[in-house]
């Protein structure tokens, strides 16, 4: 051992090179990043990532789902390895920073360790999870949700994107329909540092928030059947317009996202698809994803009965049949209080100021919280922009969440 561990620092330049790497792939309509999952840029990122973690000695392996591995062996090397990562898909109009910064923070936790010549006694696997964001393959956090036993393999390889490609097609397309099984393997704890995607942490200028908890989520897919009918031949008092139904709902869906607001509740109209989605011609049929957030449980289950009614206030106004086609909720995990404490730790022999606090993003780390003790840290984005190709953040302000996961992680794996 060549330094005092807690003398430790990660190598800012190579990380923030890295980074910066990263945000050459996939570029947006401006400055930022449209790296949708299983897509040509994403296959280019995981070719760099996946060289990087060859030359840092690590032995890569893809599951079925795409999700990528690279593992440091331990001195105990049988041991169940302590997981660190996110993911490196973007949404169609993002920025760099999202899950890259858990990923490529991963990374150089890794190579600051090799550089340093310290080994752990379990080892450390370094993860990017494949289509995190759902943005093209609905839902979201699907790899680690087969990971964690939340969906099934065969459903989640069948998930279709809007011109009807397969996740499982896609994923041979680009070559990462990995052989490794989903799943069902031991993992010690998992680590996950990411942007916080909210302007807490930079409106009171702390570097590290310590997640030790989540928003209460629940999303879904309304179906809305209506009749396609002669836009000028169909009286008014005849109609069964379905975009008119979607429309009624999303109203009162945005209006019970404004009902909790005080209390920190909000709502999401996300998507919309309508058919024949033409002129001259009533739409018969209309899917709209959505969903709804609320600091606590008891908040988000009176949010879901406000939300039935109005999902039969909507319909009959437009004498519509709605139907709740899927649903998922995430959210209401625990993180576990001894990493949590571990990253604590970190943080005050670092001297790096932080904060608790509760995510209100959905994460991987939800899912792994069903696998293995998980924890969260957050790092500030400018003005809590994100999923918005103005995302950006400072290296200074990425530096202390990355050491902090550093000495978190290496504590866990020499446990
Ligand atoms: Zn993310």
């Amino acid at each position: 051992m060549t330094r005092r561990p807690n003398e430790l620092r990660i190598n800012e330049q190579r990380f923030w090179a890295s980074m910066a790497r990263s945000g050459e792939i996939g570029r947006g309509r401006t400055t930022g990043m449209s790296r949708l999952a299983l897509g040509d840029a994403d296959k280019q990122m995981r070719d760099i990532f996946v060289g990087w973690c060859r030359e840092a000695g690590l032995e890569v392996s893809v599951d079925r789902m795409g999700s990528i591995f690279a593992r440091r062996k331990g001195r105990e090397d049988h041991l169940p390895p302590v997981m660190v990562g996110s993911h490196l898909d973007t949404q169609i109009a993002a920025g760099n920073y999202d899950g890259v910064l858990g990923v490529l923070g991963g990374l150089e936790l890794i190579r600051t360790l090799n550089d340093a010549g310290i080994e752990t006694r379990r080892p450390i696997e370094l993860v990017d999870w494949a289509n995190e964001e759902g943005a093209r393959f609905n839902p979201p956090m699907l790899a680690s949700g087969v990971f964690a036993g939340v969906s099934r393999l065969d459903w989640a390889l069948g998930r279709t994107d809007l011109q009807g490609n397969t996740y499982g097609g896609e994923l041979e397309r680009i070559g990462y329909a990995g052989p490794a099984p989903v799943g069902g393997r031991p993992v010690d704890a998992y680590f996950e540092l990411h942007i916080e995607q909210g302007p807490i942490l930079d409106d009171r200028k702390v570097p590290v928030g310590i997640v030790v908890g989540g928003y209460a989520t629940r999303g879904m897919r309304i179906k809305v059947h209506g009749e396609c009918a002669h836009a000028g031949g169909a009286a008014m008092d005849v109609r069964r317009n379905a975009l008119v139904g979607a429309a009624y709902l999303i109203v009162a869906l945005n209006e019970l996202g404004w009902r909790y607001h005080p209390e920190g509740g909000r709502s999401t109209a996300a998507q919309i698809e309508v058919w024949p989605n033409l002129t001259g011609i009533l739409p018969e049929y209309a899917l709209v994803t959505l969903d709804f957030r609320h600091p606590t449980v008891e908040g988000v289950e009176k949010m879901k009965a406000e939300f039935d009614d109005a999902i039969g206030e909507a319909a009959a106004r437009a004498r519509v049949r709605m139907e709740i086609a899927e649903t998922w909720r995430f959210g209401d995990e625990a993180f576990d209080p001894e990493c949590i404490g571990l990253i604590r730790s970190a943080a005050e022999d670092l001297k790096v100021p932080y904060i608790e606090m509760l995510s209100q993003a959905g994460h991987d780390a939800y899912n792994m919280t069903r696998v293995c003790p998980t924890a969260m840290i957050f790092a500030p984005c400018d003005k809590g922009i994100s999923h918005n190709e103005a995302e950006t953040m400072s290296p200074e302000d990425a530096y202390p969440g990355v050491n902090v996961l550093m000495h978190a992680v290496l504590a866990r794996a020499n446990r």
